[in-house]
């Protein structure tokens, strides 16, 4: 049983790691400035340079990126390697404005295939697994990082994609697959349709990794019961390389960043000011070994903590909390804001399985919103006293966790559409007036 594991760089003293940081933050810094207008353009505006940077402490130095300037340099704009080096693009889905695309040399895919295998290594995966990828492939991502990382560990990599639910299970049961790769409400689904089936018995998955939207650890629990495994938390965007930036160990207490790769801060997401350990913010990261897009000081809008505190599986790298929302995703109700996760939260709760969605509305200047939510098979009753019962209570829940008035719906098992990518949680007609 062989193991693709790294101690000398995931176990390195924090000296180590800083010492890499340093060097390759300089190295970064005056490439990026040598060769890309749009960076040189941005710094000479906040009257930085080169010279400027000679180490992390100087970090906080350099201008943000935002997802605007990733628009605005669109498509090529911020290339740092010659077009004839690089070797792959990948996109993000683009599901608000401009697509967002990010370029990869060789180099680029190994050290993200590297990312990626360490991710499956701390799930406990060796070249004696099964390993079931079904993240979309294509220009998502989710399944070309899984995939590299899993051939980089040695393990037999299905490449399912996404979709085709009937296949996937068939597979899973034929091929004996024993790492499950997918977003969490794609592997909810599974694990519904796996028992639907009467075929959990004939599954061998111990672990999966689980990522690309955001999910609770109320539905960590509930997957890990249907399927039987562990479930693993991974974190990664598109612009930094993909899945694999940060990833869950098994004290399930945050996520290792790959440092030796990606500096990360956190910062106040109004002033731009960094934020000390164990404060909430806004993540910013810097890639320090990227050749073909290095995105210096690239806010993420994702909403975390970060941690040092000793890990007890003996990685030494800063850990992330899970993202507590995001900047984008904050919906801003009555003054209130609210994270679809914290919904989320209490439905997994009070014992609904995690099949919601969040509609918001504005009726005479006023917003409101309501929550459908489905039964699970044995809440499901047809008596209209027993379902306004339950209403009643989820309602007095929502408003405990949220602070104001959510409407409640109880519909059918079922009943809403089920999504094989990420699901779609929240439709604010607000945006259509
Ligand atoms: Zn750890």
């Amino acid at each position: 049983m062989e193991r693709y594991y790294q101690p000398e760089i995931e176990c390195a003293s924090p000296e180590q790691i800083r010492a890499w940081q340093d060097e390759r933050l300089v190295a970064t810094v005056k490439r990026v400035y040598e060769n890309v207008a749009y960076y040189r353009k941005k710094m000479d505006e906040k009257g930085v340079t080169p010279e400027d940077i000679r180490s992390v402490d100087d970090l906080h130095k350099l201008p943000f990126l935002t997802k605007d300037d990733l628009r605005d340099a669109y498509p090529y704009g911020l290339v740092a390697a010659p077009l004839k080096d690089c070797v792959r693009i990948q996109s993000t889905s683009g599901t608000t404005g401009r697509r967002v695309v990010a370029f990869y040399t060789q180099h680029d895919i190994d050290l993200w295939d590297d990312c990626c295998a360490r991710a499956i290594v701390a799930a406990g995966g060796t070249n004696e697994d099964v390993v079931h990828v079904c993240y979309g492939y294509g220009l998502f991502t989710g399944g070309p990082g899984l995939n590299g990382g899993s051939h980089k560990v040695g393990s037999l990599t299905l490449p399912m994609s996404s979709g085709n639910t009937e296949r996937q299970i068939q597979f899973m049961c034929d091929l004996g697959s024993t790492i499950l790769c997918c977003t969490p409400s794609y592997a909810a689904y599974l694990a519904e349709s796996i028992h639907e089936r009467g075929l959990r018995d004939k599954i061998k998955l111990k672990a999966g990794i689980f990522g690309a939207e955001a999910w609770t650890q109320e539905m960590r629990r509930d997957i890990e019961e249907k399927l039987g495994i562990k479930a693993y938390d991974i974190y990664g965007l598109t612009e930094i390389s993909g899945p694999g930036v940060s990833f869950e160990c098994n004290e399930q207490t945050g996520m290792h960043i790959n440092e030796d790769h990606f500096i990360a801060e956190v910062i106040n997401p109004v002033t731009g000011e960094v934020l000390p350990d164990g404060e909430k913010g806004e993540l910013v990261f810097t890639s320090i070994t990227k050749e073909a897009f290095p995105l210096t000081r690239y806010r993420t809008r994702d909403i975390c903590i970060l941690s040092h505190k000793k890990c007890s599986c003996g990685r030494t790298h800063v850990k992330m909390t899970k993202p507590m929302g995001r900047s984008d995703d904050m919906l801003i109700v009555k003054g209130v804001n609210v994270f679809p996760a914290q919904i989320e939260s209490v439905l997994l709760n009070k014992g609904y399985a995690a099949n919601y969605q969040i509609y918001v509305d504005r009726i005479n200047n006023s917003d409101v919103i309501e929550v459908r939510v489905e039964m699970t098979p044995e809440m499901f009753s047809d008596t209209v006293s027993i379902i306004a019962t339950q209403e009643k209570e989820l309602v007095e829940a929502l408003k405990s966790m949220l602070g104001i008035y959510v409407k409640v719906k109880l519909v059918a098992p079922k009943s809403i559409t089920r999504s094989e990518g990420k699901a779609v949680r929240v439709i604010d007609n607000r945006k259509l007036y």
